[in-house]
């Protein structure tokens, strides 16, 4: 059984049994964060183990709100952690890692909210999920519904890159390409499942979301000997991957296994970065101690990593909170070295990322520049999504090949730089 005890309110702390059924704190629209009973985890997790199991994520079921009873058809989670040794020294760090998660079914981290919601929507009988997303969540979901024979009808931006489209359709979701921006798709699924009667996955607004990406930090944990590392560093869009992530840990320390915590960095595209906005002016004007005055700063998103392009961060109180309460820190970083970013990490690493997931790697260099990180801290990039989600942006920066005829001559030539 799981040991969910109820929800609370991200903004005004108002509290709501665990039979509650809807998304928002109906006090304040607020966000929820699921709480548990945690003696009662730790005499699951005595009784059954946690960690990856062949289940992959669900291995950490003591800490989960659905009941992982019955194997999933999709290995999600139970990703590798690289250590990014050449690309860390090129910084004078000792100890960088990559979280690879470019290798979950859909290949994002999406994956991993995606399995706990539609196993949710297992829970309530419900043959019909929605979501609005940029692309990544509803290739997610539509890929996670496939393999459980789910119906899913997904809203996403016109502009959503071509490869997650073609995700979406050959999964077979029912796909609306709204006219309008993520934000836009996002209102419309809103309102479509409260016509239609769907269950809605939409990221942030579903407490089930933050739940399923806090198992990445788990894994974390777990691969590094049951310890945090000093720093994560989140690309972030509407937040709810960095409230995840923090989420993560502050379960590991209620219910006693660990102490020490990591510090959350919510790395951005300074064109989409209303929560590092919101996070700075937090800290700056200490306005941190009533969560429910706290208004989130108003941008108009517009970055090449699209995966992050959000206005209004559907769990942005969520991160801002993460960043403040981890003493984390909130980094804003150029498209241009975002691009730039794609070749340096493949050709260091062998991870090949979309531009969203490369922010990680842009922001620690700036918290590099700045001595805001040590040489020995452990430091974790989120490797979010896979470089083949947005193929044309990482043509643009990685260039053309050298293109020859077919014999020793020409191929001399182009080697001598004379073509
Ligand atoms: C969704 C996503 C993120 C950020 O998650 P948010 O919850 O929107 O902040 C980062 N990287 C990739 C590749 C994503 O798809
Ligand atoms: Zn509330």
């Amino acid at each position: 059984m799981s040991v969910v005890n109820g929800y609370r309110c991200v903004a005004c702390a108002g509290t709501q049994p665990a039979e509650f059924g809807g998304y928002l704190c109906p006090h304040c629209g607020g966000n929820l964060d699921i709480n548990y009973d945690y003696a009662g985890a730790v005499s699951r997790i005595d009784d059954e183990g946690f960690g990856v199991n062949t289940d992959g994520m669900f291995g950490f079921a003591p800490l989960l709100p659905v009941e992982c009873t019955g194997s999933f058809p999709l290995k999600v989670g139970a990703t590798p952690l690289y250590p990014a040794t050449r690309l860390g020294r090129s910084l004078g760090l000792n100890r960088l890692y990559f979280k690879d998660e470019t290798v979950n079914p859909s290949a994002s981290t999406k994956d991993r909210a995606s399995a706990v919601v539609l196993r949710r929507a297992l829970e309530l009988d419900v043959t019909t999920v929605a979501t609005a997303s940029t692309g990544n969540a509803a290739s997610s979901m539509a890929c996670m519904a496939a393999g459980l024979g789910l119906h899913a009808v997904v809203f996403v931006p016109e502009k959503v890159p071509a490869a997650k489209l073609a995700q979406l359709l050959c999964f077979g979701a029912q796909v609306l390409a709204v006219r309008g921006n993520y934000d836009a798709a996002f209102d419309l699924c809103l309102e479509a499942c409260a016509e239609f009667g769907w269950y809605n996955r939409s990221t942030g607004l579903n407490p089930f979301t933050r739940e399923g990406k806090k198992t990445c930090s788990y894994e974390i944990w777990e691969d590094l000997g049951r310890q945090a590392p000093d720093w994560i560093v989140v690309p972030t869009g509407d937040g709810n991957l960095a409230s995840g992530i923090w989420k993560g840990w502050r379960d590991l320390r209620a219910a006693g296994l660990v102490d020490r915590l990591p510090g959350i960095v919510c790395a951005q595209s300074e064109n989409s970065a209303a929560i590092s906005l919101t996070s700075r002016r937090v800290v700056e004007s200490g306005e941190s101690g009533d969560w429910s005055r706290v208004v989130l700063a108003e941008v108009n998103a517009s970055t090449v990593a699209d995966s992050i392009s959000v206005d209004r961060p559907r769990d942005g109180l969520a991160a801002v909170r993460a960043v403040v309460e981890s003493s984390g820190l909130a980094v804003t970083v150029s498209d241009e070295e975002i691009l730039q970013a794609i070749p340096e990490i493949a050709r260091s690493t062998g991870l090949f990322l979309e531009p969203s997931a490369a922010v990680s790697w842009v922001a620690v260099r700036h918290l590099v520049q700045n001595q805001q990180v040590g040489d020995n801290d452990r430091v974790i990039c989120l490797a979010s999504g896979s470089g083949l989600k947005d193929i044309p942006s990482a043509q643009r920066a990685a260039g053309a090949p050298l293109v020859i005829d077919p014999d020793i001559q020409s191929l001399r030539r182009a080697l001598a730089g004379r073509q």
